[in-house]
C-alpha cells in the first residue's frame, strides 16, 4: 500500500532508511523544522538550515523514490531566546513561499513558557494570514497542560482548526484535540511515545477521523518505518482497511491539501544508484 509519512526528520536519517521506506510503500513525507541538537546562536543558522532542507533534502529523497515536502518554523525549544526568535520569524517569509514548503511547523510548546507562547501565537497568525497548514508540537513533559493551553490559544485566536495538526497525542490528550476540530497526530516510537498497540486501542475508542500517525523519526531512538508497523498491527487487530487507509494516507492527504503546493508524486522512479550523479 502507499503510505504518506506526515512528520519525519529525514535530515537526521540515512540513505539506507530512505530505501527501506520506499520498499515498504512510503512514497511522500513532510519534514518539519526542529531543534538540531544544540541551540543556534545566529538567525542565519536557521535560514541556512531551512535552505538545506528545502533545496537539498527533497533532491536526496527523490533519488530514493520519495516525494519530500517541508514545514518551516522557529521551533519551540529555541524560541525561548526571544531576540533570536523575533529575528528568525521576521525573516521566515521567503522560506514559507518556497515551492517545497507546505506548512508552518513545528511550533508549540517545550517548557510552556511565555516566550514560547509568543513565538507560537505569532507563527499561528502568519499561518492564518497565508492559509497554510500548521504542525503543532505538544510538550513531552506536562503534555496535558501544554495541549490544553495550545487548544485554548487556537480557540481564542479563532484560528482555522481544519488547517491545524496538534501532534504527539496520547490517551490523555486525544479526546480534547479531536473535540477541538483540529487534526490529531499520534507519534509511534520504539520505546517512548506510543506503540502500535496503543495506537490500535486509541483508534478503536476514538475512530480514525482527522487522525494521522507519524514516526517523528530524528536522531534519537525512533523508527522511520513506524507507520509500516502500525499498518501490520491494525490489520492483526481486525480494523477495517478503510481505517488503515485513513490513518496512513487519506487524512494526511486531506490535511496537507490545504496547501496548493502539496501535490505528492507517488510514482517517482528512483534513478540507478550506480550511474546517478548527485548535483
Ligand atoms: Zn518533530
Amino acid at each position: 500500500m502507499t503510505i504518506i509519512e506526515p512528520h519525519v526528520h529525514m535530515l537526521a536519517r540515512t540513505t539506507d532508511e530512505y530505501q527501506a521506506m520506499y520498499r515498504a510503500g512510503i512514497r511522500a513525507c513532510v519534514e518539519p523544522s526542529f531543534w538540531l541538537g544544540t541551540n543556534r546562536r545566529y538567525p542565519g543558522s536557521f535560514f541556512d538550515a531551512f535552505h538545506l532542507v528545502l533545496d537539498f533534502e527533497c533532491v536526496r529523497a527523490a533519488r530514493y523514490g520519495i516525494d519530500h515536502y517541508c514545514a518551516i518554523a522557529m521551533n519551540p525549544k529555541e524560541a525561548e531566546d526571544k531576540v533570536l526568535a523575533k529575528e528568525v520569524i521576521d525573516g521566515i517569509g521567503p522560506y514559507l513561499d518556497h515551492p517545497r514548503c507546505v506548512a508552518v511547523g513545528e511550533i508549540g510548546f517545550n517548557l510552556i513558557t511565555p516566550n514560547e507562547e509568543e513565538a507560537l501565537v505569532r507563527q499561528l497568525q502568519i499561518a492564518e494570514e497565508r492559509k497554510m497548514p500548521v504542525v503543532l508540537h505538544t510538550p513531552h513533559q506536562n503534555k496535558l497542560k501544554g495541549t490544553l493551553r495550545i487548544l485554548d490559544i487556537i480557540k481564542n485566536g479563532h484560528f482555522t482548526v481544519e488547517r491545524i495538526d496538534v501532534d504527539h497525542n496520547t490517551e490523555e490528550t486525544i479526546k480534547y484535540t479531536l473535540d477541538s476540530g483540529c487534526y490529531a497526530g499520534m507519534t509511534v516510537y520504539p520505546f517512548s511515545k506510543l506503540s502500535p498497540e496503543r495506537v490500535s486501542a486509541m483508534v478503536r475508542q476514538y475512530g480514525s477521523r482527522r487522525v494521522m500517525v507519524n514516526s517523528s523519526a530524528d536522531w534519537g531512538i525512533s523508527d522511520p518505518l513506524s507507520l509500516v508497523r502500525v499498518v501490520e498491527r491494525l490489520r492483526l487487530d481486525g480494523h477495517p482497511e478503510s481505517t488503515v487507509q485513513d490513518l496512513v494516507f487519506n487524512n494526511a492527504m486531506a490535511f496537507y491539501s490545504a496547501s496548493p503546493k502539496w501535490k505528492p508524486d507517488f510514482e517517482i522512479v528512483p534513478p540507478d544508484p550506480i550511474t546517478y550523479q548527485h548535483r
